[in-house]
């Protein structure tokens, strides 16, 4: 079994990050915009802000897209990661309504970048389902629908269980929400497409370089670097579920959570066709969820917050043997079936698990995507540019007044108690 993510063996051989390293060689002295991190966040804001004018230096610890943007689930869903019905009760209709909106802003921007780019990522409008865990979650969904159309002018359709084999192959589930607007992306290919997009705009990107600290001079800012310093005029972090000590304000508002996917063998096409007829992309309703999908190569991707903490090679071996009796229980069929990789990633999230964007101690920030970050990375990685570059521009999500969360310095001591309410809260309810 490989223990790295599926998605990067899609990528052309010899070529994963090859030509885009800048490894070794000599940072420039200055930019006028340094940014901490190369996913979708940092890359998009590069893209965005050398279109402006800006000269960009992208640092990367590791290599461009090694993060969550390499090993996610590449589903690019509608709405915020709070359902529709928290929206509400939470901001009230106008303001749920809006921070919807820019849920489906935000898959428009990565649908348009995919387009003006000609990134190759095998993306696709394919819908999604949610599918009810219990008979009183599809109970749910019917209030959902509603709610849906009444305040959000959005529709879906629900299938009740005896149709159900029609969109999944399995009867574990009570009934299903069908979405069409939602997508599907290869995210390797996609960050890997951002990167060199990028760099056609004149962006400079520095992988195998950790940013340590960075320090107020006049005029901006000294970057420390494992490769030296770098002056700037500002500085963004986008460093979301793996940020460090680089950036103690944010380490004290993000809270990495580990989510994990195994990637089966290869199945056969009938096989595969009968898991996902319409090859949309899946997950279900209990709060400890399982999301799934196929593969154009015809595996099935699944995943689930197996573990609750951070990812290590121990949490991701343990989140494997979790998640194959997980599918298996979905899909007695694949019992046999052999599992060809399993990798986990950190997500970062945020108290109420809300995305934001703005400017602690005068350093940029976006992120806190809660696990729902491909096409919000990308807008909000945008958006906190265009600030950056000057446009007079605020947002809903803007939050330069982002509160740190009390007792907690980086280090989630609470993870287990959070992961354990969870759990219980998934057999009571
Ligand atoms: C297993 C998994 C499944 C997911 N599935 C989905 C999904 O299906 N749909 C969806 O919408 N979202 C999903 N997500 C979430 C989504 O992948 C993220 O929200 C998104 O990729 C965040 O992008 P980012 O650029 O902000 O951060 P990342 O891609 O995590 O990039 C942050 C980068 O910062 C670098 N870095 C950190 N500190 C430093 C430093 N000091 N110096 C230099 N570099 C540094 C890291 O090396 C890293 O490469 C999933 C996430 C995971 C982990």
């Amino acid at each position: 079994m490989n223990e790295y993510s599926y998605w990067l063996d899609t990528l052309p051989a010899g070529t994963q990050n090859v030509e885009l390293r800048t490894q070794n060689s000599d940072l420039p002295p200055r930019a006028d915009v340094v940014i901490v991190g190369a996913g979708y966040t940092g890359l998009a804001a590069a893209r965005q802000l050398a279109r402006a004018g800006a000269s960009v230096l992208v640092v990367e610890r590791e290599q461009i897209g090694w993060g969550a943007s390499s090993r996610n689930g590449g589903q690019v869903l509608t709405g915020m990661k709070l359902d529709a019905a928290t929206l509400v009760a939470t901001f009230g209709e106008a303001k749920a309504r809006t921070l919807f909106d820019i849920a489906s802003a935000s898959i428009d921007r990565l649908e348009a970048i995919v387009a003006e780019e000609s990134i190759d990522c095998e993306y696709e409008r394919s819908g999604h389902i949610q599918a009810a865990w219990k008979p009183s979650h599809f109970k749910a969904f019917h209030d959902e629908q509603t709610l849906l159309a009444r305040v959000f002018h959005h529709q879906v359709h629900l299938v009740p269980r005896e149709e159900q084999r029609r969109e999944i192959g399995s009867d574990r589930y009570h009934g299903l929400l069908v979405d069409e607007r939602s997508g599907a992306i290869n995210p390797a290919q996609y960050v890997r497409g951002l990167a060199a997009a990028a760099i056609r705009r004149g962006v400079s990107i520095a992988t195998g370089v950790g940013v340590t600290a960075v320090q107020r001079q006049p005029g901006g800012w000294r970057v420390q670097t494992t490769k030296g310093e770098v002056l700037a005029r500002d500085v963004l972090f986008a460093t979301n579920g793996y940020t460090n000590g680089a950036s103690p304000a944010l380490q004290r508002r993000f809270v990495p959570i580990g989510s994990y996917i195994i990637a089966t063998e290869p199945l056969d096409e009938s096989q595969a066709v009968a898991l996902l007829p319409k090859r949309r992309m899946a997950f279900d309703s209990k709060n400890f969820l399982y999301y799934f999908r196929t593969t154009t190569d015809r595996r099935l991707l699944f995943g689930g917050r197996a573990e609750f903490g951070r990812t290590t090679p121990d949490t991701t071996r343990r989140a494997a043997a979790i998640l194959r009796r997980g599918m298996t229980s979905i899909f007695p069929g694949l019992a046999a079936v052999r599992i060809d990789y399993a990798w986990g990633g950190n997500v970062a999230f945020t108290r109420d698990q809300m995305p934001r964007a703005g400017r602690l101690d005068d350093v940029y920030y976006a992120g806190g995507y809660c696990g729902h970050g491909v096409a919000m990375a990308t807008y909000l990685g945008e958006q906190i540019a265009r600030r950056i570059a000057g446009e007079p521009i605020d947002h809903p999500l803007f939050d330069d007044r982002f509160a740190a969360i009390p007792l907690y310095t980086g280090n989630p001591w609470f993870l287990p108690l959070v992961g354990a309410y969870y759990q219980v809260r998934d057999w009571l309810q």
